[in-house]
């Protein structure tokens, strides 16, 4: 199948062509002509899968095809839930409109809002935002969104775990009119809480799945490894900085501080490393970001921050120095490499404090991970056993007890592993509630958007 199939607008077959895709990808494949045809999706495909463009293109089609049902209104919303990906969004949505008379703006938390401001005030036709503060300027009425014709989440499921669903709430029932489209974008869209506001926000959705989720990324080779502490993370880290054959890599660690310490670390032997988290302003964040993607560095140490939608192309290594807190997360960092058809490797290290997450990820993945083991490096951890709960039952024979019984209310008992590990047989782990931003623990909201 070639892209010229799909009958699109000439102006924009040409950009395609230009831009030197010929081919579409399997989520392109399907979710082209079904967006086109005026449907709701719910589409989900692996990592690296070109799903930006399998937006993109259907909403360029619909504005170049429909007349808008409002002159000053945006015609589409992306939102996606981190201001890095929405940047990224943008810049190639932006190789489509910039020659043609479409305006697209981009809205991000952190930035000057009364530029902002003016900005919405020229009556952009699409706006790339994050959540966030996009709800700021609709609840001052600084745009409106009656005549939204396309409403499109990027990661949409990591913007519920962030807890964006009140924004996301508001900016669905300021555009609730029924022309309008709303596709719903992830490599994991299988968590109970997306169905549940797919439900209020999409109309007879059309789900498309292509190798997503759980399903293996065969251009990311997985390798596991235990470590007893985390000076013996750190030792396994520098043996595979040493011997890895590797390009750009990313490090993802559980905390913002273990960010700075670790990059911190990483200088002092001479390794060119840098740190990115959600402490830093927009400023610092957006050159960090730009001179990782320029290859003026090698190792971009980093929290969740960057686990979604990032597509930098020479990522040739992900390492999870600690396992992440949300499963979801880990096929989203991992995906960080083996991008378009190219091979990645993916290296985890699992400690005791990682195992509950290590042994989510494996029944996520439904498959039974081996570890890997390094010479000259002696690990004794080898996984946490689950706790039995012992329900102790009084023995009829035993001498009863002289203090009086104790009625006081009983404190709930936190969960046991081994409920964690029941939950591991489950096919697909369901939150039960949304999480709300409280919960989300070292980086929060505010971090991302
Ligand atoms: P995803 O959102 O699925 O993770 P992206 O949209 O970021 O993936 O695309 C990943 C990479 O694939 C990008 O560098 C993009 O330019 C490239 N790409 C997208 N569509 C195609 C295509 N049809 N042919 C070749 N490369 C493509
Ligand atoms: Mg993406």
């Amino acid at each position: 199948m070639q892209f010229s199939d799909f009958g699109l607008d000439n102006s924009l077959m040409n950009t395609v062509a230009h831009l030197g895709f010929s081919e579409p990808t399997q989520i392109q494949q399907q979710a082209i002509p079904a967006a086109m045809a005026g449907h709701d999706l719910i589409a989900s495909s692996k990592t690296g899968s070109g799903k930006t463009l399998a937006f993109i293109i259907p909403a360029l089609q619909r504005l170049s095809k429909n007349r808008a049902l409002s002159k000053r209104d945006p015609r589409v919303v992306i939102l996606t839930p981190t201001r890095e990906l929405a940047k990224q969004v943008f810049s190639q949505l932006r190789l489509f409109t910039s020659n043609t008379q479409f305006k697209a703006v981009l809205i991000l938390g952190g930035e000057n809002f009364n530029d902002q401001v003016k900005v919405l005030e020229k009556d952009p036709h699409f706006i790339v935002a994050t959540p966030g503060r996009l709800a700021d300027h609709l609840t001052q009425g600084h745009f409106y969104l009656n005549g939204l014709e396309l409403l499109i989440l990027d990661e949409a499921d990591r913007m519920l775990d962030l807890g964006f669903s009140k924004e996301l709430g508001q900016i669905n029932k300021a555009a609730d009119h029924r022309k309008r489209q709303t596709l719903l974008f992830s490599a994991t869209l299988d968590h109970a809480q997306v169905n549940e506001f797919a439900t209020e926000l999409l109309r007879k959705p059309k789900r498309i799945a292509i190798e997503a989720g759980h399903t293996e990324h065969v251009d990311i080779a997985k390798r596991f490894y235990l470590a007893d502490n985390l000076t013996q993370k750190e030792a396994l880290l520098h043996h595979f900085l040493a011997t890895e054959k590797s390009q750009q890599i990313i490090i993802f660690t559980a905390t913002r501080s273990d960010t700075d310490r670790l990059a911190k670390l990483l200088t002092d032997t001479d390794l060119n490393a840098v740190a990115l988290s959600g402490e830093l302003n927009q400023g610092q964040r957006n050159q960090i970001m730009d001179s990782f993607a320029k290859g003026k560095h090698k190792i971009l140490v980093t929290t969740d921050l960057a686990s979604r939608g990032l597509d930098l192309i020479n990522v040739s290594h992900v390492i999870n120095f600690d396992m992440p807190k949300h499963t979801e997360e880990f096929v989203h960092r991992i995906g960080r490499t083996g991008r378009a058809g190219t091979k990645g490797d993916a290296i985890s290290l699992v400690g005791p404090n990682d195992w509950l997450s290590f042994k989510n990820v494996e029944a996520f993945l439904q498959q039974k991970i081996i570890f890997t083991k390094v010479e000259g490096i002696k690990v004794k951890f080898k996984g946490l056993k689950p706790k039995k709960s012992k329900v102790v039952k009084a023995k009829s024979n035993t001498v009863k007890s002289k203090r009086p019984a104790d009625t006081r209310p009983r404190k709930v008992i936190k969960k046991t592993f081994l409920d964690i590990e029941d939950a591991g047989a489950m096919k697909i782990i369901k939150r039960k509630k949304p999480l709300t931003p409280q919960q989300i623990e070292s980086d929060t909201k505010k971090e991302q958007d």
